[in-house]
């Protein structure tokens, strides 16, 4: 047995000496370890938290690399972290971790319109890059609704959706290649800047979603297109969830790809109705926000086809914005919804993240209130409907459901029926800590082991965001 003191003298002295070594590679600057500073890097958008014992803050690749193989080297586990907007605990660090905050590397290196490509570094915010590229006539659609403040890294890493990815898919759909630094500390090239290729597995796409538990990205390529000539915008209100998803069915069935169908129920609608530029009156229980794009010409033809589904399937008012100030307002609603849901009060939001087949969107719907009138919970579900992506936000108070079991089981029944409708437990979000229990609902134990085998050949140590995902 040591002497008592021994091992905290041991600790102590271990820290001192690393944070020498850490603060030679980063600058003394850019590597934190009082905690009123790494505080602000201990939680993510999913309420949880956990103080990491530093933070370092690189400025490019080599410090990455470095500061990667020196944690290797003395086994110190390293989060990544791009700005912890995340909703399942994927970059809230482990006790005794180093996070590395990729927010300092934030330049758009290039963007080309002839190769209709652009390289960027991780912690460029998407929605700056969104406007970069188009003030040269191009496209990056993927838009999550936290594109003011997520990063490209952080998108590239939970594999990040938006309303866009009903016609345009998602962020894996536009990463052409990508820097990693691996678990210890070499730096790769995986997948291709050109528009093609095929030499080798395709390594670039295990990086992707793979929440920073497989390497480091420093650079990413992405794809881009034309922007689209002209937008068109409509918004309708229905007296029941049921007849918007009817509506929605039938826009896949009316020969126009729309490239975007939000959805958001009744209590979605009591957080935003003051946010909307129209009355949305008094029999609104749903909302549609349907958008398509194209060709000038295009437009007025794709909008009546939007029309004829949502007239067919009974809505109670149909709105389309006379101006950007009316568009803009319907946007900021839409994307200010998950933040406005603290205004109805509850003590507790735990938010799902399932995705089912899009026919299947009014079964689930129906599950939900069901369990609603089992569970004392409310639920308030919206989301990305015409990718079948709902997110089903639980809201409580303790004094109602203070029993963590019972919130298990909730969660597990609604993970459970969303996989027997075909669906998956997690559309966009990824897994992180939140999902962890309940992965095996969808992966079979010989796939989950797969995963292991991956994550072991590539980490062996286990040093990159340890206890994530599985
Ligand atoms: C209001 C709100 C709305 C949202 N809307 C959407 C939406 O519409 N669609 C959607 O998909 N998501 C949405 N999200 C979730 C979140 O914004 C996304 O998951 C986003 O991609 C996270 O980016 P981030 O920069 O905040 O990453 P973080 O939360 O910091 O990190 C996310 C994961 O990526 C890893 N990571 C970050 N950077 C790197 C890197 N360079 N290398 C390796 N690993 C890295 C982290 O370790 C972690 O595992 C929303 C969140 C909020 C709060």
């Amino acid at each position: 047995m040591l002497p008592s003191g021994t091992l905290e003298s041991y600790m102590k002295k271990r820290y001192r000496r690393l944070s020498r070594l850490f603060k030679d590679i980063l600058g003394s600057e850019y590597f934190l370890t009082d905690p009123a500073d790494t505080a602000c890097y201990s939680f993510d958008a999913s309420g949880q938290e956990n103080m990491p014992w530093a933070v370092a803050l690189p400025a490019n690749t080599s410090q990455v690399s470095r500061t990667v193989e020196l944690a290797s080297r003395e086994a110190v586990p390293v989060v990544p972290r791009g700005a912890g907007s995340g909703t399942t605990g994927a970059s809230v660090p482990v006790s005794d971790s180093l996070v590395i905050s990729l927010t300092r590397m934030k330049r758009i290196k290039s963007i080309d319109p002839v190769e209709l490509s652009c390289v960027v570094e991780p912690g460029v915010i998407t929605g700056d890059l969104q406007r970069a590229v188009e003030k040269q006539g191009l496209f990056y659609p993927p838009d999550p609704a936290s594109l003011s403040f997520c990063t490209i890294g952080g998108n590239v890493n939970t594999c990040a959706g938006g309303a866009r990815a009903v016609k345009y898919g998602v962020t894996r759909d536009y990463v052409r290649s990508l820097q990693v630094v691996l678990a210890d500390g070499r730096v790769i090239r995986a997948g291709s800047s050109t528009a093609k290729g095929v030499v080798g597995y395709d390594l670039r796409h295990l990086f992707v979603g793979a929440e920073g538990t497989l390497g480091i990205v420093t650079e990413i390529t992405l794809r881009l297109l034309p922007l689209p000539e002209a937008v068109g915008t409509v918004a309708a209100v229905f007296s029941s969830s049921n007849a918007a998803m009817d509506a929605v069915t039938c826009l896949f069935k009316s020969g126009i790809l729309p490239r975007c169908a939000e959805f958001m129920d009744e209590m979605s609608l009591k957080c935003i109705r003051d946010m909307l530029p129209f009355d949305a009156g008094s029999r609104a229980k749903a909302f549609l926000l349907v958008e398509v794009d194209g060709l000038e010409s295009s437009i007025a033809s794709q909008l009546e086809k939007v029309r004829r589904c949502i007239v067919a399937k009974g809505a109670e008012k149909i709105y389309q914005p006379p101006g950007s100030r009316e568009l803009n307002m319907l946007w900021s609603a839409r994307r200010g919804l998950s933040p406005s849901i603290k205004k109805l009060g509850f003590e507790v939001k735990i938010s799902e993240d399932i995705c089912v087949p899009r026919s299947r969107l009014s079964s689930m719907l129906d599950f939900l209130k069901d369990a609603g009138q089992i569970f004392p919970v409310t639920i308030l579900t919206f989301g990305h409907a015409g990718d079948g992506n709902l997110h089903v936000n639980l809201l409580f108070n303790r004094k109602e459901l203070n029993s963590d079991k019972e919130i298990h089981e909730l969660i597990k029944s609604i993970m459970k029926r969303t996989i027997e409708l075909g669906g998956t437990i997690s559309g966009e979000h990824g897994i992180g800590l939140s999902k962890k229990p309940f992965i095996h609902l969808e992966l079979k134990p010989e796939v989950l082991d797969l995963h292991r085998q991956i994550k072991k050949i590539l980490d062996p140590g286990n040093i990159l965001n340890p206890h994530k995902i599985f």
